[in-house]
């Protein structure tokens, strides 16, 4: 069977020689992701905060060729400058410099690069801030980091500032982002995944919403995590409506590490939310050093099927065709 999801301006060279011939099975070797939905970028502002050299778009690009990836998805780290611990002066300056760096970058990768703005929301300036990145060059999404900006959804103020943030995206029909796991992982677990569905997921149930390493933080998939994808995974599975555009990216929760009743877990988390809702990305310190080498570790070391590595490899989200 020719995968529906290989479309030519989508194949990897690999991927190619098997959509122009029809060839039903690529090796399980082969199988490559088509998108990494989450990467980062470490701009001269960032490289001090990250402890990490900096990253441009090019630099990026050279990376994604060396795994055979054609896309990724770029995650602005404007959000981290809000942070309240890091004491910077002018967070909202720098938040817009990060921004705008971020969109020059995409800008400049023909295509492949898709940016997602960010902002702490807990900020004032936050919302403005997003909805002035999001009429930048390449930026066609939101990314919100919980843990970095101090938000829990068991604060209603919190939970209140964060749907306002949704019902933007909504209104612009723009995926979000979100890395779940509240600040130390604290106070944290199955209740969250529950309160993101009633006060998150239900303000914006038309646009793509992505949990970001599987409920938790990488790298790992901890039992705490566990118990975010176990309440995801029950509410898939009884068919609940508000699940039918939430996505997972596993995000370095694959890693040397990990052990077989761990992936093992993964797999079965995997399988209740659903491989079309699998979407695979690395992040900026990837298991294995590489973009490559992580890939390699999640192929081989989660129990799938080929089938199922296939359907993750091939999702391609519409955002990434505009
Ligand atoms: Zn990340």
């Amino acid at each position: 069977m020719i995968s529906l999801r290989c479309l030519p301006a989508f194949c990897s060279a690999l991927a190619l020689s098997a959509c122009a011939t029809g060839r039903p099975h690529t090796p399980r070797a082969a199988i490559v992701p088509q998108v990494d939905y989450h990467q980062h970028l470490v701009s001269a502002n960032f490289a001090p905060i990250a402890k990490h050299a900096p990253r441009d778009g090019k630099a990026l690009l050279a990376e994604l060729d060396s795994a055979g990836i054609e896309k990724a998805v770029v995650l602005s780290v404007a959000y981290t400058y809000g942070d309240e611990r890091k004491h910077l002066p002018d967070p909202d300056g720098l938040a817009r410099t990060e921004n705008d760096w971020t969109s020059q970058q995409v800008a400049a990768s023909a295509g492949r690069l898709i940016g997602f703005c960010s902002a702490n929301p807990l900020r004032d300036a936050a919302l403005a801030e997003i909805e002035r990145c999001l009429g930048l060059p390449g930026m066609r999404g939101i990314k919100l980091h919980f843990g970095n900006a101090g938000i829990t959804l068991r604060d209603s103020s919190h939970a209140a500032r964060i749907a306002q943030v949704f019902r933007l995206a909504a209104q612009r029909g723009v995926a979000v982002l979100v890395h779940m796991r509240a600040r130390g992982g604290a106070n944290y677990g199955a209740e969250d995944a529950r309160l993101f569905l009633d006060k998150c997921v239900a303000v914006a149930p038309s646009i793509d919403v992505i949990v970001a390493h599987l409920g938790g933080s990488g790298p790992g998939y901890s039992v705490q995590n566990d118990s975010v994808m176990a309440e995801f995974g029950a509410a898939a599975e009884r068919g609940d409506p508000r699940m039918r555009n939430v996505y997972f990216d596993v995000a370095s929760n694959v890693a040397e590490e990990t052990t077989p009743q761990e992936a093992a877990l993964v797999a079965k988390r995997l399988r209740q939310v659903g491989m079309p809702h699998v979407l695979y990305g690395s992040d900026l310190s990837v298991p294995g050093g590489t973009i490559k080498a992580g890939w390699a570790l999640f192929r081989t070391r989660t129990p799938l099927t080929a089938d199922e590595l296939r359907t993750i490899a091939g999702n391609v989200r519409p955002f990434l065709r505009a």
